[in-house]
């Protein structure tokens, strides 16, 4: 039974937490003698309860933390790898973010930022030796995706420095390349592109690349057209993968930009990735000398090897790409009212937020296991084939719901999602279609090539 006293206690505790005018207002609603002894037929825990209830009455409830990480996937790192992750974040978030909607509206690259990325000292991500990191796999996955999660153009533009370029001549260069161009790479003073695309020629660039190559006493003459090269307006050197005249196989070079013979124009009236600068090159009677030809890069098997990699790079950035929409999504669906309520607390709103996060908690855990696979030397084509197409796919599905829950603004630029809806088609496209790479995962687990 409930101590009399402790009863005394808890009313007298009860009618400090009670404001007398409004209780007067109250008294001229509800029989109060009768409410009165309602209260003292309570037990101790229910007027426990019930002073709590009144005590908290009057607070603000605090929204959860906006967190696109709903499985808590960096657990998996370790401490001094989930530090770089906030790192990367910090610097996209106070560096980077207030400028891309900018850059993004007048086409053009901030090179501003580029100082700055130098001193994250991140760029080279996985390779060992040059100045680089050394980090395992699943951290240029992480870095990608912090990168994108506030703008695909600059995690592009790093995706071509540290992975296609740096990684052609990490994976295919001789010693005395790697020692010559890395160091200048990892530190920016150096900037690269990578030319495998033809006007002509895209998805079918394994078999039918167009650009010639041809051994001379001195060394070799490039001929043809490479277009869509990201960063080759302003880059230093661009990797030319060209087929060889005499022995029909694709080779690779390093092709300085101020080479005769090699010009740049830029593609314009983009509607998606508007920062990254991409090119068309055309090469007439371009030499480049016998130290400038990749020594390992003598079958388009190499330049397969380059495209693996990066592969598994573009599915975390996607990854990044939908996280980026899905925040800010679900950060304006908490502040935008409407019918006198925040539009999240609709039930069809919670619908689109929740679709958008189920299918970037999927994401997260692939891109994760593909890295876990390339950090143990199991990585296969089809793999990061795999998750090239459905992250890609999913993050065109994302954005949109994205898009659709904030009504008009979602195609406002000054709102981030407007961006992200097109950035998402360019991601969807490069480093090989949904097609071609569906074609590698088909003839994988068919046993059969439907490739033309
Ligand atoms: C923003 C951006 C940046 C890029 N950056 C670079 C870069 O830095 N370096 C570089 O070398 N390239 C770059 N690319 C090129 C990119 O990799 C190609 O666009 C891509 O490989 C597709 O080639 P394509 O555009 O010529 O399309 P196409 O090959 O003409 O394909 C058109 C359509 O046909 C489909 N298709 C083709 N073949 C088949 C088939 N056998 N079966 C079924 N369907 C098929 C494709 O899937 C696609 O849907 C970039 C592209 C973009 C958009």
């Amino acid at each position: 039974m409930t101590n009399p006293i402790s009863k005394i206690k808890q009313a007298m505790k009860l009618m400090k937490s009670i404001d007398l005018k409004q209780l007067e207002a109250i008294s001229k609603k509800v029989d109060l003698p009768e409410m009165m002894n309602k209260f003292a037929e309570l037990d101790e825990s229910q007027m426990n309860s019930l002073v709590k209830m009144l005590n908290s009455s009057g607070k603000k409830r605090e929204l959860p933390e906006i967190n696109g990480d709903f499985y808590e996937t960096h657990l998996r790192l370790k401490p001094e790898h989930r530090k770089i992750q906030l790192q990367v974040r910090e610097f996209m978030e106070k560096e980077v973010k207030p400028l891309v909607n900018h850059y993004w509206l007048h086409d053009e690259f901030p090179f501003e930022i580029i100082p700055k990325f130098k001193e994250l000292n991140l760029c080279g991500v996985t390779y060992e030796g040059y100045g680089c990191p050394n980090l395992p796999f699943i951290m240029e996955g992480v870095i990608a995706s912090e990168i994108a999660r506030i703008d695909a153009s600059i995690a592009t533009f790093f995706g071509v420095q540290s992975g296609l370029a740096m990684g052609s001549i990490y994976l295919c260069g001789s010693e005395e390349q790697k020692e010559k161009w890395l160091p200048k790479m990892q530190q920016f003073d150096v900037i690269g592109a990578f030319g495998l695309t033809e006007p002509l020629v895209g998805s079918a660039a394994a078999g039918g690349l167009t650009t010639t190559c041809k051994k001379t006493e001195e060394g070799w003459i490039l001929n043809g057209q490479k277009k869509w090269i990201g960063n080759s307006t302003f880059s230093d050197i661009t990797i030319i993968w060209a087929r060889d005249v005499d022995d029909d196989n694709v080779k690779g070079f390093i092709v300085e930009n101020d080479t005769p013979g090699f010009s740049v124009e830029k593609i314009k009236g983009k509607m998606a990735l508007r920062i990254v600068q991409n090119g068309l090159i055309t090469m007439d009677n371009c030499f480049v000398k016998d130290e400038n030809k990749l020594e390992h890069a003598n079958t388009f098997k190499d330049t397969a090897r380059v495209l693996q990699m990066t592969r598994a790079g573009v599915a975390w950035m996607a990854t990044g790409c939908a996280r980026g929409a899905y925040e800010s999504a679900l950060d304006y669906t908490r502040k935008r009212k409407q019918f006198g309520k925040p539009i999240a607390s609709f039930q069809l709103i919670q619908g689109h937020l929740v679709e958008m996060l189920s299918n970037l908690t999927a994401m997260q855990t692939m891109v994760y296991r593909l890295s876990e696979l390339q950090d143990q030397g199991l990585l296969k084509d089809e793999h990061a084939s795999l998750a090239k197409v459905f992250c890609t796919l999913r993050t065109r599905d994302i954005v949109s719901h994205a898009r659709e829950v904030m009504g008009g603004n979602g195609i406002l630029l000054e709102h981030d999602v407007a961006r992200f809806v097109a950035d998402a088609e360019a991601i969807y496209s490069y480093e090989g279609t949904k097609e071609i790479n569906s074609l590698i995962v088909g003839r994988s687990i068919t046993g059969m090539s439907a490739f033309v």
